[in-house]
């Protein structure tokens, strides 16, 4: 079950990094593809909103809700555009926190022999986000958080969001699961995710690829704590900014944070 944070091929990445301390690339260059995507996002708060209501009018249920939190260890993908608006928001506490996440993920990318094992050990072993607060369930980036935390809602109770929920069924448990849900309006009929309100989160990458191709000449996919990580390497920025792939690799590379499952640059 990995539907919500699209792990393709960009939910995985390399080695242990070392500390990235240095500030976030310069906050009027990054604004010419961080102001795109944060337009994109209030565009779709407002949209899917609407569904929202109209959805519950006619029935349907959306479980999520404040402190409701058991999708915050899934695997998250997000473009370079949006890893900025992250890392402008975080404390040097929880950039160091997303630096160590950051870490356990790619340590998990080198060792996964399959995407099935690496989505379930970052459940498991790797863990909850660190902008989690645990106490609460609260997102403490819930402004600055990417796309996949925005467009994922489930139209069952959280507990089938949970990590071993799914997993753990019986065969027949699983057979009423997936009729319960192809009966459930909304879903895609596999899952118990809410279908259209991931497709309205569509436009915000394509703003998102937009803005990198036109401000850097490439675009920059993979891993969000990966690359939230290395939007605040002031050196990794620099060679963003000047369109040169090959040289920002190989920062990442030396900073640790360079695998092809996690990191995409071209
Ligand atoms: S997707 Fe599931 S775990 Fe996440 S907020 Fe919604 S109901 Fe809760
Ligand atoms: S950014 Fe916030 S909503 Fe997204 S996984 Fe982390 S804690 Fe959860």
């Amino acid at each position: 079950m990995t539907k919500r944070r699209g792990h393709t091929q960009a939910g995985r990445a390399a080695a242990g990094p070392g500390p990235v301390t240095g500030p976030v690339t310069d906050r009027t260059t990054a604004a010419a593809v961080t102001a795109p995507v944060q337009q994109a996002y209030a565009r779709y708060a407002r949209q899917a909103g609407a569904w929202i209501g109209r959805y519950q009018e006619q029935g349907g249920r959306v479980f999520c809700g404040a402190g409701c939190s058991a999708c915050c260890n899934m695997p998250i993908r997000v473009s370079l555009a949006e890893a900025l608006v992250t890392a402008q928001a975080l404390t040097p506490v929880r950039a160091a926190g997303m630096a160590a996440h950051a870490e356990a993920v790619i340590r998990n990318a080198r060792s996964a022999r399959s995407d099935e094992e690496y989505v379930q050990r970052h459940r498991e072993q790797v863990g909850f986000c660190p902008l989690l607060d645990r106490a609460s369930g609260a997102c403490t980036a819930y402004d600055a958080r990417p796309t996949r935390c925005r467009d994922t809602f489930s139209a069952f109770p959280a507990v089938y969001c949970a990590v071993g929920t799914l997993e753990g069924m019986t065969p027949r448990e699983r057979a009423t699961y997936h009729r319960e849900v192809a009966r459930t309006p909304g879903t895609d009929g596999e899952w118990h995710f809410i279908a259209p309100l991931e497709h309205l989160s569509e436009p915000v990458w394509v703003a998102a690829a937009r803005a990198m191709r036109q401000q850097w000449g490439l675009e920059v996919w993979g891993d969000f704590w990966v690359l939230t990580t290395l939007a605040r390497s002031a050196e990794f920025m620099a060679e963003i900014g000047r369109g040169r792939a090959r040289g920002a690799w190989q920062v990442a590379a030396r900073l640790q944070l360079a695998h092809g499952a996690v990191l995409e640059i071209g």
